[in-house]
């Protein structure tokens, strides 16, 4: 593929073959690698672009690199002018796990190899490898939180004898990422034994997934449901002791809404409340004594890992995997490698977050 004809300025940029420095003004053959991300509005999203496009440009690779806001539709056009445009292989971050059947489809008549980033692409059989975190753990890791907040467990996660009953309520990510089930029945794998013997209570009956989703993992979503749900504990005399939190922007805004009725002071603390990805805003918040936990997962590991299977396969070679029975997408199971998530509190986030050189200590203070 040619791509200084292509005259795209993102690539052009990229590309150390093109332009000035030639002296014969032809242009160097540099594959294209064209990367789809889902949205700007959470930080992971932008770490993951950048961590991506400068990994793979360091390999010499040109590299088209797209945000689509969550429209699945500019997704999709996004991924479709990549095909145009002659990519040589896609990493794709997608909105709607099953909405890009057709365009994939595109993409393997043209011979551009697939890889899920992040998020498990269905229903499609043109999806050749998927890089992510051990999803199913990550729901673990944040029931398991939950219940340490709370006192449920103890460090070792081994349950202390507290006999409760816990006043809490579930919050589920989007219902077309698949991850968001994986995160749910990790956590409900931890969660449903306390639920049914009475050391767990959930006042709004709300524990399914249908009824407890959060649209497009949207925090205003979120907010409008932690509304609804509010009543139960103004002026009730009952106490909210724990929020399971799939993702750190619903968390910041599950704990606003609880701002407003009066939690986070010394005589109403914040109820324990989860998260996910160790964005910064929570990460500040996790300091400051008001989210309790996050999971974490370092974007630059899971880069690597997506790079390094683009590498595989523009080389001929087989990319590395370590799970090839877990992500059946309905059509086939794609072959994965699952980087370990890893749980952050007060207690450990200057040696996971600060030593591990994702936040400077000032960053945080
Ligand atoms: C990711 C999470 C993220 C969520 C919302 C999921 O697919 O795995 O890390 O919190 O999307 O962006």
């Amino acid at each position: 593929t040619l791509w200084c004809a292509a005259g795209l300025t993102t690539l052009a940029l990229a590309l150390t073959g093109c332009g000035a420095g030639q002296a014969t003004g032809a242009a160097a053959e540099v594959p294209l690698v064209g990367v789809a991300m889902p949205t700007t509005t959470s930080d992971r999203w932008i770490g993951d672009g950048k961590n991506v496009r400068s990994q793979l440009e360091a390999l010499g690779y040109g590299v088209s690199l797209e945000y689509a806001e969550n429209d699945v539709p500019t997704q999709v056009e996004q991924l479709s002018a990549m095909i145009a445009a002659g990519a040589d292989a896609l990493v794709v971050g997608s909105i709607d796990g099953v909405a890009l059947k057709d365009v994939l489809a595109d993409a393997a008549a043209a011979d551009i190899p697939v890889i899920a980033y992040d998020r498990l692409i269905r229903e499609s059989p043109d999806v050749d490898y998927y890089a992510t975190f051990d999803n199913q753990r990550v729901g673990v890791q944040q029931a398991t939180t939950l219940l340490q907040g709370m006192g449920v467990v103890d460090e070792a996660g081994r349950p202390t004898g507290a006999p409760g009953p816990f006043v809490v309520e579930l919050f589920a990510g989007s219902a077309d990422d698949n991850n968001a089930t994986v995160f749910y029945e990790g956590a409900m794998s931890v969660l449903q034994p306390y639920l049914d013997a009475g050391t767990l209570v959930v006042p709004s009956g709300q524990t399914d997934f249908a009824t407890i989703e959060t649209p497009a993992w949207d925090p205003k979503n979120a907010t409008a449901r932690m509304q609804e749900l509010l009543p139960a504990y103004t002026g009730t005399g009952v106490t909210l002791d724990g929020v399971l939190s799939p993702y750190d922007g619903i968390s910041r805004a599950i704990l606003e809404s609880l701002r407003g009725i009066g939690y986070g002071t010394d005589a109403q603390p914040f109820p324990t409340v989860t998260g996910q990805d160790a964005e910064i805003d929570s990460a500040r918040s996790i300091v400051a004594g008001e989210q309790y936990a996050t999971v974490y997962k370092d974007t630059r590991q899971l880069a690597e890992v997506a790079v390094a299977m683009v590498h595989a396969l523009l080389e001929g070679a087989e990319p590395e995997t370590n799970d090839v029975t877990s992500y059946d997408n309905g059509v086939k199971v794609v072959p994965s490698y699952l980087l370990t998530p890893q749980v952050v509190t007060r207690e450990n986030y200057e040696a996971v977050l600060v030593d591990g050189g994702y936040y400077t200590a000032q960053e945080l203070s």
